[in-house]
């Protein structure tokens, strides 16, 4: 399996344009700084139109939510970390 076929490197395009798919996420995960939260109403922060969140911890546009169909977890979010960081 090459590294482009992981899930933790084609989770990554749900990490841009995803304000509407983190509102319908119960649990959002950051992989820079390795938070998990669990309410898009803490993101205040947005880049490319409004569209792409802004952790609340980092600042960095590394959210990914559980409506995306991944895992989010620290295993995870560490696997994410390591291929994008
Ligand atoms: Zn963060």
């Amino acid at each position: 399996m090459t590294i482009q076929d992981r899930p933790e490197y084609t989770a990554h395009r749900h990490c841009i344009y995803n304000r509407a798919e983190l509102e319908r996420s119960r649990d959002i995960g950051c992989f820079s700084c390795m938070k998990i939260f669990h309410n898009a109403q803490l993101i205040n922060e947005y880049c490319d139109g409004g569209e792409t969140a802004l952790c609340p911890c980092c600042s960095k546009d590394s959210l990914i939510g559980d409506a995306s169909g991944y895992p989010i977890t620290m295993t995870f979010l560490h696997g994410m970390h390591e291929i994008w960081c």
